[in-house]
C-alpha cells in the first residue's frame, strides 16, 4: 500500500493553482494556528481510524503533499511517521517524501529536523528561477531561496532530492527555459519534474490570461520547451520516465509509480482519495466536514465500486503517460481484447506520424506523442471504452498481472 497526506494549507496563493488549500498568511507560524492544530488532531484520529482497519499492511511510500507540507513543524510530521510505524508495517526502505516550498526551508536547520523527523526525499517546488515569473504566478519565494534550499537541504543529508519546474509561464521564452534548465542541472538533484502550465478555471491566472493582463508563450514555443527541455534533461543524465518526470537512474518517484502501476492507495486529509480493494472514495475538501465525517468513522461510505472494465481502463491511461507503455499482452490477457487489431487505422496513423512506438510487446508515446499526450489519450480511452463494451465478457479481476 502506499499512502497520501493531504496538507491544505499555504502561506499565499498562487495564482494558477487550483488544489486545494488555506492561505495562512505571511508570518503566520502554522504552529500557532488553530485550524493547524485542529487539522493535526483530525489527521490523527484518521489514522487511528485507518490503522483499526488495515493495521499491519506493508507501507511501501508515504508522500506528504499539498498545500505545503513543509509549513508543518517538523515535529508534527515525525509523531504521525511515528504513529504510522506503530500501526502500519512501515519498513526501513519506504520512500517518505515532503514537498516543501523554498521559502519553508529559509531557516538553516529546518531541512535537517525533516530529516530527523524521518523524512528521505524532499520535492522542492520551485517552478522558475526568474523573480518576475515568480512574481507573476504569484510565488512567496525568490530564485535565491530556491538555490539555498536545494543546498541546504543536501547538506542535512538527503540524498534523494526533487526540483518541481514549470514551463509554459507568462513572459517565459523558449532560451529563458532553457537557460533555466541548465541552472537546475547545475543544482545538482537526483529527480527533476517540468509541468507545462495548464491554465485552471477559475484561478487568478486564468482571469488575468482572460482580461489581456498576462500572456501565455505561444503553443509552438510551447512545444518546443517541452521537446528540447527533454532532450537536454535527457542529455544531462536525467531518464524521461514519465511526461512530466525526469530522474537519475534509479530515482524514479516510487510513489508516483505506485499510482501508475495501479497499486492501492490510502489518502488521508481533507481531498485525499483512497482506492483499496477495488473501491474508491474521496474525503471532503472542507476541513470541517472532513472532520465530522474523520469523527463519525464514515469516511468510505459512500465509496465507488470499480468493475474490472474501469480499472482497466484507467491502467491503460496510467500506463501510456510512462515511458515503459502498456504492456499489450497483459491487456489481451484481462480484456480478452487485441488493442492493436481493434484500432488498426488509429494505430497506423499515430505510428506513421511518429507519435507511439510497439517495441518488445509495449505500446508507449514517443516524445512527439508525450507533447499531444491529452489528444492521444483521450482518442485511445474512447476506442478501448467501445471495445469493453462490445458485448464480450466483462475484463478479468486481475490487475496485478499488468
Ligand atoms: S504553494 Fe502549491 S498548493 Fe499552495 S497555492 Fe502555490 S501551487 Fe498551490
Amino acid at each position: 500500500m502506499i499512502v497520501y497526506i493531504h496538507v491544505p494549507f499555504c502561506r499565499t496563493r498562487c495564482s494558477y493553482c487550483a488544489f486545494q488549500s488555506t492561505a495562512l498568511g505571511r508570518g503566520v507560524e502554522a504552529a500557532g494556528s488553530p485550524l493547524v492544530r485542529d487539522y493535526v488532531d483530525t489527521l490523527l484520529l484518521e489514522l487511528a481510524h485507518w490503522a483499526d482497519r488495515f493495521g499491519g499492511a506493508e507501507i511501501q511510500t508515504v508522500f506528504w503533499g499539498g498545500g505545503t507540507p513543509s509549513l508543518l513543524p517538523p515535529r508534527i510530521v515525525g509523531i504521525v511517521l511515528d504513529r504510522l510505524a506503530s500501526r502500519f508495517n512501515l519498513g526501513a526502505r519506504a520512500e517518505i517524501t515532503l514537498e516543501a516550498n523554498p521559502e519553508s526551508l529559509r531557516s538553516a536547520t529546518r531541512a535537517a529536523e525533516f530529516r530527523a523527523a524521518g523524512v528521505n526525499r524532499l520535492s522542492i517546488g520551485i517552478q522558475t528561477l526568474n523573480e518576475n515569473m515568480l512574481r507573476a504566478i504569484g510565488r512567496a519565494h525568490k530564485g535565491k531561496d530556491s538555490l539555498h534550499a536545494a543546498f541546504v537541504a543536501r547538506e542535512a543529508g538527503f540524498a534523494n532530492i526533487n526540483l518541481d519546474m514549470m514551463w509554459g509561464l507568462p513572459g517565459q521564452g523558449i532560451r529563458q527555459w532553457l537557460q533555466t534548465l541548465k541552472d537546475v542541472v547545475r543544482m545538482n538533484p537526483d529527480h527533476i519534474s517540468a509541468y507545462g502550465l495548464t491554465l485552471e478555471p477559475g484561478t487568478a491566472l486564468e482571469l488575468a490570461v482572460g482580461e489581456g493582463r498576462a500572456a501565455l508563450p505561444p503553443e509552438r514555443d510551447q512545444s518546443i520547451m517541452f521537446m528540447e527541455g527533454s532532450a537536454f534533461l535527457e542529455a544531462s543524465g536525467y531518464l524521461h520516465y514519465e511526461i512530466s518526470n525526469f530522474a537519475r537512474m534509479g530515482f524514479q518517484c516510487r510513489h508516483n509509480l505506485g499510482y501508475w502501476e495501479g497499486q492501492d492507495y490510502l489518502g488521508m486529509g481533507p481531498s485525499a482519495t483512497s482506492t483499496i480493494a477495488g473501491r474508491r472514495w474521496t474525503n471532503p475538501s472542507d476541513q470541517r466536514a472532513w472532520a465530522n465525517r474523520v469523527s463519525a468513522a464514515r469516511l468510505d461510505d459512500n465509496a465507488e465500486k470499480l468493475t474490472p472494465g474501469a480499472r482497466a481502463l484507467e491502467t491503460l491511461m496510467l500506463r501510456l503517460r510512462t515511458a515503459r507503455g502498456l504492456r499489450l499482452k497483459s491487456w489481451k490477457d484481462i480484456t480478452g481484447r487485441d488493442l492493436l487489431s481493434g484500432n488498426k487505422k488509429l494505430i497506423q496513423a499515430m505510428h506513421e506520424n511518429k507519435l507511439i512506438r510497439i517495441r518488445n510487446g509495449y505500446l508507449s508515446l514517443t516524445r512527439g506523442g508525450m507533447l499531444v499526450s491529452n489528444t492521444i489519450l483521450l482518442n485511445l480511452f474512447e476506442r478501448a471504452d467501445a471495445m469493453l463494451q462490445s458485448g464480450a465478457p466483462e475484463p478479468a479481476e486481475a490487475a496485478r498481472a499488468w
